[in-house]
Formats: C-alpha cells, sequence, structure tokens
C-alpha cells in the first residue's frame, strides 16, 4: 500500500512538473509572439439590436503559435496576466485595431483591458499616446473591463476610470452575469455601457427564471440610462427575446464571429451580412 501512495504522490509530482513546464514554454513563446509581432487581431461585429445594421467591432486577440497551431485567449491572456506580458499585448491590440478602424469611420470599436495593465502606472499615458499615433477619435473607442478590479480595489479603480475617461473613451462593464456584477457598479464607478455575458444569453433558453433575471436587469440598467450590449447571441430567438427586454446592441454568431478586417470591410462597405 505504501509503494502504491508513493508511486501516486511521485505520479502526481511528474504530472505538476510537467503542466509547469507546459506553462514556462507556453510563456516563453509568447513572450516571443508578442516581441516578434506574431500575434493578431480579429473583428467580431455588433449590430443595432433593431435593425440589426453594423454599427462596431470588438477587437480580439488570436495568437497562432508556431509549430503548434491557434491557443484560445481563454489559455494565453490568463498567461500575459500573470507575467506582466499583459502591458505589452493590450496596447498592441489597441494600436493595432486604432490603425484598422481608420478605415471604418462610421464604426465604433471596444478593446478589452485586464485590471493588471492598471498596475503600470504608464497605462493611461500609453492609451492616450496610441490616439495620438494612430489619429483617432478617442468618442469612438469603449474600453472593456471586468468587475474584479472594482471589487478588490474600488477606490483605486475609480481613480484611474476617470483618468481614462479625461482621455474621452467610453467604459463597458464586461461579462456581466458571470462574477459578483450588480447594477449599483454602473452608477458607482461611472461605467457608460453594459456587457451581458454570453452565459446569462444561453440560459434564457430553458426559460423562467433566466428570462426574468436578464429582463430585470437590463431594466435597472435602462433605469440609470446606461445601455446594454448582449453577446453570445446565436439564434434569431435570442435576439428577438434580447430586443424585447431592452438591448440596445447585439454580438454573437449569428451576426458574425470573430472575423478579418477584410471580412468586415466587405459588410462595412455592403452595409450587408453575407
Ligand atoms: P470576452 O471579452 O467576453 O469576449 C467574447 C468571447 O465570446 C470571445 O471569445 C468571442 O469569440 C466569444 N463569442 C462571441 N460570440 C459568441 C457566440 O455567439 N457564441 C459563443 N459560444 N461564443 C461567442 P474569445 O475570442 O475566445 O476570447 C475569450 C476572452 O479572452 C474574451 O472574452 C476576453 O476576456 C479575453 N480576450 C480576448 N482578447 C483580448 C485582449 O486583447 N485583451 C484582453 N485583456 N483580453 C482579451
Ligand atoms: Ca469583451
Ligand atoms: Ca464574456
Ligand atoms: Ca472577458
Amino acid at each position: 500500500a505504501k509503494e502504491t501512495g508513493g508511486g501516486r504522490a511521485e505520479y502526481y509530482r511528474l504530472e505538476m512538473d510537467a503542466e509547469r513546464e507546459g506553462r514556462n514554454l507556453l510563456e516563453i513563446d509568447l513572450r516571443a509572439a508578442i516581441e516578434q509581432s506574431e500575434l493578431h487581431v480579429v473583428y467580431q461585429p455588433v449590430v443595432d439590436a433593431k435593425t440589426w445594421r453594423l454599427v462596431g467591432v470588438e477587437a480580439l486577440a488570436r495568437w497562432n503559435r508556431k509549430g503548434h497551431g491557434p491557443v484560445s485567449p481563454d489559455i494565453f491572456i490568463p498567461i500575459a496576466e500573470s507575467t506582466g506580458l499583459i502591458d505589452q499585448l493590450g496596447i498592441y491590440v489597441l494600436h493595432r485595431a486604432c490603425e484598422t478602424i481608420a478605415g471604418w469611420p462610421e464604426l465604433r470599436l471596444s478593446v478589452n483591458i485586464s485590471p493588471g495593465q492598471f498596475r503600470d502606472p504608464a497605462f493611461v499615458a500609453h492609451v492616450g499616446a496610441v490616439f495620438r499615433d494612430t489619429r483617432t477619435d478617442p468618442a469612438r473607442i469603449t474600453l472593456e473591463m471586468t468587475e474584479g478590479y472594482f471589487i478588490q480595489n474600488p477606490e483605486r479603480a475609480r481613480a484611474a476610470l476617470a483618468k481614462l475617461k479625461r482621455l474621452g473613451v467610453r467604459i463597458a462593464l464586461d461579462d456581466f452575469g458571470v462574477g459578483f456584477s450588480s447594477v449599483g457598479y454602473l452608477r458607482q464607478f461611472g461605467f457608460d455601457r453594459m456587457k451581458i455575458d454570453k452565459s446569462m444569453v444561453h440560459a434564457m433558453d430553458d426559460g423562467g427564471r433566466a428570462v426574468d433575471m436578464l429582463q430585470a436587469t437590463v431594466a435597472l440598467a435602462r433605469s440609470l440610462e446606461i445601455p446594454v450590449t448582449a453577446e453570445g447571441v446565436e439564434t434569431k430567438s435570442q435576439a428577438l427575446a434580447l430586443k424585447r427586454s431592452g438591448c440596445d446592441e447585439l454580438q454573437g454568431y449569428l451576426f458574425g464571429k470573430p472575423m478579418s478586417a477584410e471580412e468586415i470591410n466587405t459588410i462595412y462597405r455592403n452595409d450587408s451580412f453575407p
């Protein structure tokens, strides 16, 4: 029995080593990928809930790891966050996306910001520099943030947001319905928009309480005059229910997956989805 136990412990130790090793290799490759501009940016359409016309795009990072193929952002973003690479990665995505939207003057752009990026005291200055370099009107830009940072460090978060907003950007509360976000945060921190997470949207399909909850949430946001985008919209019936609940913008596979700038360009020029 003793031997089996030791063997198992040894096995777990090896497995943990392998995992750590894999993560280290991933980190090394990610660092190189960022330095060699191997990351790229894709754009997901955001449409008006009533007309289904394209009103904006969300920029999403992609990494095609050399010799391995695509790595999901759900894997590489947390690595970037825990290693400090997120500062460079985040500014890179913002810069690329701002260059790209110069060709689509009528569209707005959303970019995701990780809480860790605020740790860099020069973050707001870097964001301002991107707008200057790319001649981007900050009023077209929404920075999407999750609630984690606001709960952990409300005072610093409020100060950081105020500084960002002085640049002229909008701020959205991302992933609403996943963590502990409450509608109260919208007012408390001065968010300009709420984004309902896809998990809440998909839960609606089961009917009942999930629908009531979503409707109540959107109604509360609207009573504060804060517009609401729903993400993860995959079916027409979801799109209709979300519009009826008061969401003003929709995003999801029904309208388009994250795609290349060229593909967005075609939609933009034809003013219609393929
Ligand atoms: P997110 O900000 O919540 O982005 C929405 C995610 O939902 C994207 O996943 C998108 O591809 C996916 N999605 C959109 N519509 C649908 C749909 O109809 N059905 C389903 N099943 N999924 C849909 P993605 O691109 O894999 O990104 C995952 C997360 O990684 C993002 O979640 C965001 O938190 C993070 N991320 C991606 N790019 C960046 C970045 O440049 N910076 C930072 N800080 N985070 C990023
Ligand atoms: Ca987002
Ligand atoms: Ca989400
Ligand atoms: Ca997110």
